[in-house]
């Protein structure tokens, strides 16, 4: 027999619902979380839709993994120590080794990241996973996108790039190497970065859409433009094998990224060299006056034309 809606939360989500700060968790109306007073709550939600955010293809596990990642990563994006999940699922149908193994991988993360799942919802629909997540940053201390100023040097963590390669090895039926393909479905938030910038950033935000739309709303926020420098750009083995275009084109515009994009005023670069011992990270460019981002190789001004992901274009 199937399993009811109560027995599947039963089975699959409750009791991993332990944490710092867990007053209630689930099995009653709502959760009862208790910060420390001298912190700010930090609250994110994103949603992952089957077709829209990840294709037939994609594994269970990965589903999890992902559906939890991309939250974490706006926390990191914060400067934010990540506590709470909730989680909201909308199922065709209960099949019980898709949940299983889509547990496997949200709780496989979550184990990793120290959060706590203390609530959600789950109903019949079509595929949808929300995921909302709760953390929490010192009063004052959050990394937002405003801030930036002309003269800060402008850094990205990881590769860009990787993901829209792997994304389009998948949908034009390449085979996709499995390292690569777990760019694209298992991204890695990068939460101890986003907390070790607190005090070190002037503004900050995770790369999900394309790097250059994504740094274009810090530059917009904060009332500047920037220089980028082409060759800075960290590259792969797999990514070294492209045409330069058309690798700036995936490194610059292609999305599901999940590293951050951030600037250090100059008096502080000196500090961010010490956070790049596990994480590699890249000083791809300069803040400026004005507005846009301007393309640089070895000197040399570059037009490029790059547009990010919008899901209402
Ligand atoms: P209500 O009807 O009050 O919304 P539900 O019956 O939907 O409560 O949920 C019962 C409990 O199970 C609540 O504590 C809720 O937060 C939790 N819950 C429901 N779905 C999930 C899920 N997918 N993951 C984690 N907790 C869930
Ligand atoms: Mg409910």
């Amino acid at each position: 027999m199937a399993l009811d809606e109560f027995s599947l939360i039963q089975r699959y989500f409750s009791g991993h619902d332990a944490g710092e700060g867990v007053l209630l968790g689930i099995g009653d109306d709502a959760a009862l979380l208790q910060l420390p007073a001298d912190e700010s709550l930090v609250v994110t939600t994103d949603m992952l839709v089957a077709g829209r955010h990840f294709s037939e293809s994609t594994a269970p596990f990965d589903i999890g993994w992902k559906s939890l990642a991309v939250n974490l990563s706006d926390l990191a994006a914060m400067g934010a120590t990540p506590r709470w999940v909730t989680l909201a699922l909308s199922l065709p149908s209960v099949d019980e080794s898709w949940l299983a193994a889509f547990a496997d991988g949200f709780f496989a993360l979550a184990r990793s990241a120290d959060v706590a799942l203390v609530g959600g919802d789950t109903t019949r629909g079509p595929l949808t996973i929300s995921v909302t997540a709760m953390g929490s940053v010192p009063v004052g201390k959050a990394l937002r996108r405003v801030g930036a100023r002309a003269g800060d040097g402008i850094y990205v963590s990881g590769v860009p790039g990787e993901a829209a390669l792997a994304l389009q090895q998948v949908l034009t039926g390449l085979v996709c190497a499995p390292v690569l393909r777990a760019r694209l479905d298992r991204p890695v938030p990068r939460v101890e970065l986003g907390q070790a910038l607190r005090g070190i950033a002037s503004a900050a935000l995770d790369v999900s859409d394309g790097l250059a739309q994504d740094l274009g709303h810090v530059l917009k926020r904060s009332g500047v433009g920037a220089e980028l420098y082409l060759e800075a750009l960290p590259q792969s083995a797999d990514l070294a094998r492209l045409a330069d275009k058309e690798r700036w084109a995936l490194q610059l515009g292609g999305g599901d990224d999940y590293e951050l994009c951030f600037t250090v005023p100059a008096e502080r670069e000196a500090q961010v060299a010490a956070l790049s011992d596990h994480l590699l990270l890249s000083r791809i460019g300069q803040v400026t006056e004005g507005s846009g981002i301007r393309y640089f190789h070895e000197g040399r001004s570059v037009v490029l034309d790059i547009s990010g992901f919008n899901h209402f274009p």
